[in-house]
């Protein structure tokens, strides 16, 4: 088989699920993560740049803190995390002759600007030095509101934020398939997706892997982030050497999510991929319509109605007739908001006793979902 097009990527992102990191849910093992090395350091050699979001910390933990028979509870995870990370970085680190480098992040980090520009940098360093960046989510401090949750996620923004044109999702499934191959054997393997629409996502059942937080779900959730902003995505199975021969030579193998090819700058993707909204302000057609084709700011005489619990600079979507239409970061908390929706720019002093900003959203932090 020919090279194939995507195999002339130069920056990639490969997420390693944990059930290649400890197979066995309890500790590490060496015997998935030599081939994926292998395909690491044959990459590097041929002057690729490789960034490794590594799942495995807790499931390396496991066996190291005493924990409920009912199921570990937040801290006892917390501690096998702790534990598991040094082992997870330390079991990469013997297969290679280069330097690893550990990153471990939240979603906090990523929605806050400066610490995702700041995220960038380091790991642009990282590699113009020949050390492998090897990121994780810091699953020590992370409570539920600041986490990305799983790796899969976690993963895409990472690709976002490193500007990657390729990331590999390695996990224990062959890819996509049309049916749940566990259930139907006839179910059939999809090579190539050209777009995830929402019968992809129909495809997706949940994950029944113990040691695993992602499902295909997740995958698809992540290769959505990625494809539509230029990155190839694959999703392969890391417990077969072959499918690393065959990347290595620009075949494919598991399932090829084909970038979509238009890419955002990179502020407007990470309004888009990295935050979460906390809110939502529904607008009527005229200021949908100028958001739409004039490029406009939101105003708040535009704004019906507002929901959720947000503060200044938070992300919410903007919505028409009940369908998002694009996120912003607001400029005024939502109990301001309550107060000035529908009204004039000029008001806002009489009501408010203050104005931060003419406009409720900034055109500049504003991206279109279409
Ligand atoms: N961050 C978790 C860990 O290292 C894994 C999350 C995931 O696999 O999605 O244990």
């Amino acid at each position: 088989m020919a090279t194939e097009h995507w195999a002339k990527w130069q920056r990639a992102v490969i997420k390693v699920g944990s059930a290649l990191i400890a197979p066995d849910g309890k500790q590490v093992s060496g015997k998935y993560v030599l081939p994926i090395a292998k395909f690491i350091s044959d990459s590097i050699a041929k002057g690729k740049e490789i960034i490794l979001v590594s799942s495995g910390s807790v499931a390396a933990g496991r066996g190291i803190i005493n924990s409920h028979e009912q199921g570990a509870t937040v801290a006892e995870k917390q501690a096998m995390a702790a534990v598991g990370q040094a082992r997870m970085m330390a079991n990469w680190q013997r297969f290679f002759d280069f330097d690893c480098a550990q990153l471990l992040i939240t979603h906090g980090d990523l929605r806050d600007r400066r610490r995702y520009v700041n995220i960038k940098n380091t790991v642009r360093e990282l590699l113009a030095n020949k050390v492998l960046p090897i990121i994780n989510e810091n699953d020590t401090v992370a409570t539920q509101e600041l986490r990305v949750g799983d790796n899969d996620n976690l993963a895409a923004m990472v690709a976002l934020v490193c500007e990657a044109d390729a990331l590999f999702i390695c996990s224990d499934i062959d890819g996509l398939y049309d049916a749940d191959p566990r259930t139907n054997k006839d179910a059939k393997l999809l090579p190539v997706i050209d777009k995830i629409t929402a019968d992809v996502y129909k495809l997706a059942g949940d994950t029944n892997n113990k040691i695993a937080t992602g499902g295909m779900k997740t995958k698809l959730q992540a290769a959505e982030r990625t494809t539509t902003n230029g990155i190839h995505t694959f999703i392969v199975n890391g417990k077969k050497d072959a499918v690393f021969t065959s990347l290595n030579l620009g075949e494919h193998s598991g399932t090829w999510f084909k970038a979509v090819e238009q890419k955002d700058n990179a502020k407007k993707q990470w309004l888009k991929h990295t935050l979460k909204p906390s809110g939502k302000i529904l607008v009527d057609a005229g200021a949908a319509k100028a958001l739409n084709h004039t490029g406009a700011s939101l105003l708040a005489k535009g704004i019906i109605r507002i929901e959720g619990d947000f503060t200044r600079g938070d992300a919410v979507d903007i919505v028409l007739d009940g369908n998002p239409i694009g996120r912003g970061l607001c400029q005024y908390t939502h109990n301001e908001l309550a107060l000035i929706l529908g009204k004039e720019s000029c008001e806002f002093e009489n009501i408010l006793g203050f104005k931060h900003k003419n406009e409720i959203i900034h055109r500049d932090d504003f991206v279109l979902f279409k």
